[in-house]
């Protein structure tokens, strides 16, 4: 098959979140599969282009009102992609909407005042681009609000003649953000106002460019599968619970996967010794470089529990530290463990933290952002934290079982599916869930969990084992995607 990923971020030339992962990973699974993958994303200003190709000749974009924008193409090949069938990676490179700092914003401006017309010019570009290369894709695959338009245009605007047979994709890797901006914007794309109704982009008279793009797409779908249950609920489905119902028979979920080049601790350059479910010595030397890391004594015998994360409501930072009720203090005031945190994100959390850090021995925080402490933790920590709000795939619950680290979690979303509930009975499981989002919750089940680190050792032992065992290969997600692609191609014969 020929694939086109269309995205505002691809690891490593783009990144702010785990979008810009499984793009690339995503992209090499299917190349490695055997089909024909190709990517393409804007040239921000931060990306060299000195080590790129430039395809000859300036590529003009026709947009709304009469504009044509010029931009330049350049090429490269992705890094990490099969040698015999490599993954080609194109930039558009647009001066004025991509020659500056920042992908979506800057600390001055989060949310650049003309996103959408960035974005829509993105979208509009990639179709151009086929033409200029003459490669025309069977699918156009589009990740969340900034390429949602691509599905738009070929719907509205551009299948027929080369793009006759192509079918639109569009991943949703968080319903959280979506493009909305005032509905003046929209003359800028090109689209016939009767698009602007009929194609889903109102939404309470402003311009909803996900929207746009759930109800075009030939294919939707989301991270987990129970993340895509709950978004078609009022309480998950920041408003959009309608527009997915609507589309619900093409709606599905197909979890993200690893990196098991970079995540695996058999491997892993980040930490002191490498080790495996048949040699634990290695995770035990681990967490004597945590303890050491975050200058808490040398304790072998004492439950670690680890958490990296932003900071930020999404995550259950509010119940875990929000000052007057937050769980954390009575969790380390009142339990025989260690607690490490490693983040960034909210200035009231990153106070809390370093005020918890100081009145409580054995809380240790670490402002900030390391590639290297993250490694440290998910091998070194005993279990790991994550009571998330919501939760589309999550990445860090997967890492954690792989590292024989039992994950605590909210029973929601990629959480939901990928851990599986200790039984003290039985002694199954690979974490350890609770339902309700509250203060109290967190505090008990971590209880439980300390619990069974001083009683129930040998199938905690055993736990760890079994969560090292999990597949979360891109390969099983890739063969899922492609289900998907053929599915749509189907419906569109
Ligand atoms: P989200 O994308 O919602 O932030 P995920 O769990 O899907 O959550 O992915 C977050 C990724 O970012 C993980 O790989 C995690 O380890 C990493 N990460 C988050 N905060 C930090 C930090 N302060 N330092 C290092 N890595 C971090």
């Amino acid at each position: 098959m020929k694939i086109l990923m269309t995205s505002s971020e691809a690891v490593p030339f783009a990144k702010t979140g785990g979008l810009a992962d499984a793009v690339s990973a995503l992209s090499i699974a299917l190349a490695k599969l055997g089909h024909e993958v190709k990517i393409v994303i804007p040239r921000y200003y931060h990306i060299d282009r000195e080590p790129f190709t430039k395809l000859e000749g300036a590529m003009g974009v026709p947009m709304g009102s009469g504009i044509e924008e010029w931009c330049a193409v350049y090429k490269t090949e992705m890094p990490g992609s099969p040698a015999k069938n490599p993954v080609e990676i194109f930039f558009i490179d647009h001066e004025i909407f991509f020659g500056r700092d920042g992908i979506y914003g800057t600390p001055v401006e989060p949310d650049f005042i003309d996103n959408p017309r960035r974005f829509a010019f993105f979208s509009r570009s990639v179709f151009q681009l086929c033409y200029k290369i003459h490669w025309y894709p069977e699918v156009f695959h589009s990740h969340d609000w900034p390429t949602s338009l691509v599905p738009v245009y070929l719907k509205y605007a551009l299948r027929y003649g080369p793009f006759e047979k192509s079918v639109s994709i569009l991943t949703i890797h968080n319903l959280g953000y979506q493009g909305i901006y005032h509905k003046d914007n929209f003359n800028y794309t090109g689209l016939g106002w009767n698009v602007f109704y009929e194609g889903g982009f109102e939404d309470w008279n402003m311009m909803n460019m996900l929207k746009a793009g759930i109800y075009s797409a030939d294919k939707l779908n989301t991270v987990s599968q129970s993340y895509c249950e709950e978004t078609k609920t009022q309480a998950q489905g920041f408003r959009l619970d309608g527009a997915l119902l609507s589309r619900n028979i093409d709606y599905r979920g197909i979890l993200n996967g690893v990196d098991t080049t970079i995540w695996n601790p058999q491997k892993d350059k980040y930490i002191p010794k490498n080790y495996s479910a048949a040699d634990l010595s290695g995770k035990a030397e681990a967490k004597r470089e945590l303890q050491k890391a975050f200058d808490l004594p040398n304790n072998p015998d004492i439950p670690l529990i680890g958490m990296i994360t932003r900071l930020a409501g999404q995550k259950g930072v509010g119940e875990l530290f929000g000052p007057a009720y937050g769980s954390a203090y009575s969790i380390c005031h009142d339990m025989k463990l260690n607690f490490v945190i490693l983040g960034t994100g909210e200035s009231w959390c990153e106070n809390e933290l370093r005020k918890l850090s100081s009145d409580l021995s054995n809380f240790k925080a670490i402002i900030g952002y390391s590639e290297k402490l993250s490694h440290l933790i998910e091998a070194g920590s005993d279990f790991f934290l994550m009571p998330s709000r919501y939760e589309p795939c999550g990445l860090n619950q997967m890492y954690s079982l792989l590292y024989g680290t039992p994950p605590i979690v909210r029973r929601t979303g990629g959480l939901a599916d990928t851990v599986k509930n200790y039984n003290e009975t039985t002694g199954e499981g690979t974490g350890f869930m609770f339902d309700d989002l509250t203060p109290q919750a967190i505090y008990n089940t971590i209880g439980w969990t300390v619990w069974a680190y001083y009683n129930r050792p040998k199938q905690i032992n055993e736990m760890r084992k079994r969560g090292m065992k999990s597949d979360f290969s891109w390969d099983a997600s890739a063969k899922k995607y492609l289900e998907m692609y053929k599915d749509a191609g189907l419906q569109l014969r």
